[in-house]
């Protein structure tokens, strides 16, 4: 099956949409992922036959057998970006393609069947086609797109799932950060959890990895942390990334630092990072650094700002980090220039306001 197959979309309009009054009130103060559109996408796929019915309908409950090999063995991936109203009344999407490209990686890693990547691009313009109109207005909103993927044969046997149903879901979301301003966050170094080991899952984005990395969300909660920071699964020694988010090192010699691909998910957000630092004339390092480093070089003084980053958060400064050895503050705990930035140069180019010049934003509307 070739990345380049695609299907046609039938549109069976939602009988009983949500009405205009109703909707603006909805979009007025989506917060995150509490609010859905009126659609789905669904597509679905059976051995020997491929995918099929194609279709945008309804957004409604998936009825399932309760054998149904997900709900038993985990057999399920997802992505996340956004779809931008960009300032003509038009629509974008930041990088679909990439999102595509690392579905079908997580898929073959899963052991599943590998939806072709112009047929998940297709899906997502279907649906913010039919659902346009909840593509929030304004410089903050957006309409967060969520594509997912589950095992959806009946079966208890312990083998890949013969069939598959991929979904995609939309929900209108505000600022990520009241105010539109990032404020630093504490984090939380995970002694007795890893997320991911070499031969794992790490860099599938499965939804297996998040039910593991929760009980250590929950630890840094109780220690008063937002986040929580993993450590390698091997030596417990080096920094992996956050639960959802990738981490980025900042210098007094205007050097960064970023973990290496691996174990970690590889963060399309972390890649244009990577690129626009590089433009902005810092010298990108993507190799181990260590959390006792990260302690020395936080008390030297030689680190300057570190900050998380992801499709949902954008990037996110870290002020202080907390663990069971006790606690220390990057530079003066406020956010820094370096992310700033930063985080202003890819916000402008998501939203149109400044010029792509890596062909990363895609017209749908
Ligand atoms: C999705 C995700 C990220 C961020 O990836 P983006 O493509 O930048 O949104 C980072 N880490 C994990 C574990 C993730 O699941």
């Amino acid at each position: 099956m070739s990345g380049g197959e695609s299907l046609e979309f039938e549109i069976h309009p939602n009988p009983a949409p949500v009405s205009a009054v109703e909707r603006a009130a909805l979009l007025a103060n989506p917060g995150f992922g509490r609010v859905f559109t009126d659609h789905m996408v669904t597509v679905r796929y059976a051995e020997g036959k491929g995918w099929y019915d194609a279709r945008v309908e309804a957004r409604a409950p998936i009825p399932m057998d309760p054998a149904t090999a997900v709900l038993h063995y985990a057999q399920e991936i997802f992505e996340g970006l956004k779809a931008y109203r960009v300032d003509d009344g038009g629509v974008s999407m930041f990088r679909p393609d990439a999102n595509a490209r690392r579905f079908r990686d997580s898929a073959r890693r899963m052991a599943m069947a590998e939806l072709p990547e112009q047929v998940f691009v297709d899906s997502l313009g279907a649906l913010i086609q039919v659902d346009r109109e909840w593509v929030p207005d304004g410089p903050d909103g957006s309409l967060y797109l969520r594509p997912f993927m589950f095992a959806s044969e009946v079966f208890l046997g312990v083998k890949p799932s013969a069939e598959y149903l991929y979904v995609v879901i939309a929900s209108p979301v505000g600022p990520y950060f009241k105010g539109g301003a990032a404020a630093p966050v504490t984090v939380w170094i995970s002694n007795d959890y890893t997320r991911a080991a070499p031969g794992g899952t790490g860099a599938a984005k499965c939804g297996g990895n998040y039910a593991t990395s929760l009980a250590a969300q929950a630890e840094g909660m109780e220690h008063g942390c937002e986040q929580v920071v993993f450590l390698d699964a091997v030596e417990r020694r080096y920094v992996d990334e956050l639960g959802g988010m990738n981490i980025f090192f900042v210098f007094d010699d205007g050097t960064m630092v970023t973990p290496p691909l691996g174990t970690i998910l590889p963060g399309i957000t972390r890649d244009a990072v990577i690129t626009l630092a590089r433009e902005q004339g810092h010298e990108v390092r993507e190799e181990p650094y260590s959390f006792d480093q990260w302690r020395a070089d936080a008390a030297s003084g030689r680190l300057r700002e570190v900050f998380a980053c992801g499709t949902a958060a954008v990037l996110t400064p870290i002020g202080t980090v907390r663990s069971t050895d006790g606690e220390f503050v990057i530079g003066d705990g406020s956010t820094g220039d370096v992310t700033v930035r930063l985080r202003q140069t890819l916000v402008d180019i998501q939203r149109g306001r400044a010029a792509d010049t890596h062909g990363w934003v895609r017209r749908v509307l």
